[in-house]
């Protein structure tokens, strides 16, 4: 399932990337280049505005209007809705800043580019191949696999 997300999600476009989903997202985009793109691309249109959803309704575009501001409700509400789940551990991941695919390096591959102390206290390293940043199973890591333990527990208590 692949995305379209509008300027004031942000925040939830690097939650997804990281759970590996495809999002397409732009700051400068307006309403149109957001329903072309959905349109072309397939893409599932994820937007707070309630004008732009009921326009891609509309045009047949499939569309999710996000409900709340809060991160945690957002991630609830697309679970709930299409059924999303959240990866807890980098290798599926896509990079949160520009949607390029991550693959595992070699340590001596990213000596150089992450500080001393994070190379020797890590074995496992990632590097976007699309921008290049590089990502490692750090307090980063571990603090999102809490927060996705919390909301998938959220989730399964609602449920009953
Ligand atoms: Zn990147």
């Amino acid at each position: 399932m692949h995305f379209a997300a509008d300027a004031m999600l942000g925040k939830l476009t690097r939650w997804l990337r990281l759970s590996g989903y495809d999002v397409y997202y732009s700051r400068s985009a307006d309403d149109e280049e957001l329903l072309n793109v959905a349109q072309r691309e397939g893409r599932v249109l994820l937007t707070r505005d309630t004008t732009l959803a009921e326009k891609a309704k509309k045009l047949g575009t499939k569309v999710v209007l996000v409900e709340s501001n809060s991160i945690e409700e957002q991630l609830i509400q697309l679970r709930r809705e299409l059924g999303l789940s959240y990866e807890k551990t980098p290798a599926k991941a896509l990079c949160p800043e520009c949607n390029g695919e991550i693959v595992e390096v070699s340590k001596s591959e990213v000596s150089e580019l992450v500080p001393p102390g994070v190379l020797e206290a890590h074995e496992e390293f990632y590097r976007c191949s699309q921008c290049g940043k590089v990502y490692w199973y750090g307090s980063h890591w571990r603090s999102i696999t809490k927060r996705v333990v919390r909301i998938e527990g959220k989730v399964s208590s609602s449920e009953k």
